[in-house]
């Protein structure tokens, strides 16, 4: 996610108050943001599309006998995806890809289930839908380990996991032939300098972020991806100062770019425990420091966290540094 967590709450009290203002407007179209429609969306080419609900994104891919979807987001937005498909094609989604088991983007597939789809997974996102089961998450009907090729004629959207990151199942998603990485919540477009989403969110395997990353940069380059669709739509500020919504597509760099950020924050947590600062104190002090700010903080977007959740990001680094995981 690209936001502080006040912008989040911000757009998500919007979310909920354009929700009720639309079941009260009848037919006109309900706005996301002033001058923004609650969803949209884009034709990236080579049958490949991007659909927006609110904050979130997701990625759909047209062959010549059939559609493959990805995460639904949830029972609300699943139906106008549905319909934005239909809008396209005739032909059924034969498909849903989950990125990862996360309820936020893995709910809402049961219409498509009723419509006869097979869901894809990897294996561990069927155990973490199990042991923490939703009313509105469907389970994978297909699981993998390392890779699966969903093919359709003409099109395929290929499914790559190296190990755990963002939960244990995240995977990234390779769309052809638009070749297109799909990536939710390890990075975004249009740039990896990003706050972290959510430093409370403990299912966050630290120790595997910059493996997994290095991963997904020698995959982009094996298979000549130059772009990257995101999970979550980012916030751009214009020259007024004014939001806007960022493109949906954005540079393969934004990957790199991430697992910098993870690379420069672990130095600087291990540089200033090693003298001797605890756990505790380590937030303020790096926080405070000159150094960590040219470093790191000058990096971030001015406006995309705050020094609260900053402090939590420190301080859940400072438990990795400490314990490995
Ligand atoms: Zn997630």
């Amino acid at each position: 996610m690209n936001y502080s967590k006040s912008l989040i709450i911000f757009l998500l009290l919007l979310f909920s108050l354009q929700t009720v203002a639309g079941l009260h407007a009848g037919k006109t179209r309900k706005m996301f943001m002033p001058g923004v429609p609650f969803y949209e969306t884009e034709d990236l080419g080579g049958g490949l599309y991007a659909f927006r609900y609110g904050p979130y994104r997701n990625i759909f891919v047209v062959g010549d006998d059939g559609v493959i979807a990805t995460d639904p987001i949830d029972v609300r937005a699943a139906k106008p995806l549905r319909e934005e498909i239909a809008k396209i094609t005739d032909l059924p989604v034969k498909y849903v890809a989950y990125s990862h088991s996360h309820w936020d983007h893995a709910s809402g597939g049961q219409i498509f289930k009723q419509a006869g789809a097979e869901f894809v997974a990897q294996q561990e996102c069927a155990k973490n839908m199990s042991e923490t089961p939703h009313p509105d998450v469907v389970p994978p009907d297909i699981t993998f380990d390392q890779q699966y090729s969903i093919k359709l004629k003409n099109a395929s959207l290929d499914m790559y996991y190296f190990g755990p990151s963002h939960d244990d199942c995240m995977v990234v998603m390779i769309a052809k032939p638009a070749n297109i990485l799909f990536v939710v919540d390890i990075t975004s477009a249009p740039t990896g300098w990003e706050m972290e989403y959510n430093p409370t969110m403990a299912e966050g395997y630290l120790f595997n972020m910059v493996p997994y990353l290095k991963a997904v940069e020698a995959l982009a380059d094996r298979e000549g991806v130059k772009q990257i669709v995101s999970g979550h739509m980012a916030i751009g500020y214009n020259d007024k100062n004014r939001i806007f919504v960022q493109p949906s597509v954005g540079p393969i760099d934004a990957v790199r770019e991430k697992r910098i950020f993870w690379e420069i924050l672990f130095a600087s947590v291990e540089r200033e425990l090693a003298k001797g600062t605890s756990l505790d104190n380590m937030p303020d002090k790096l926080l405070a420091s000159p150094q960590f700010k040219e470093e790191f903080l000058d990096n971030l977007h001015k406006r995309n966290w705050r020094d609260s959740e900053m402090w939590i990001l420190l301080r859940r680094v400072g438990t990795y540094v400490t314990t490995g995981r």
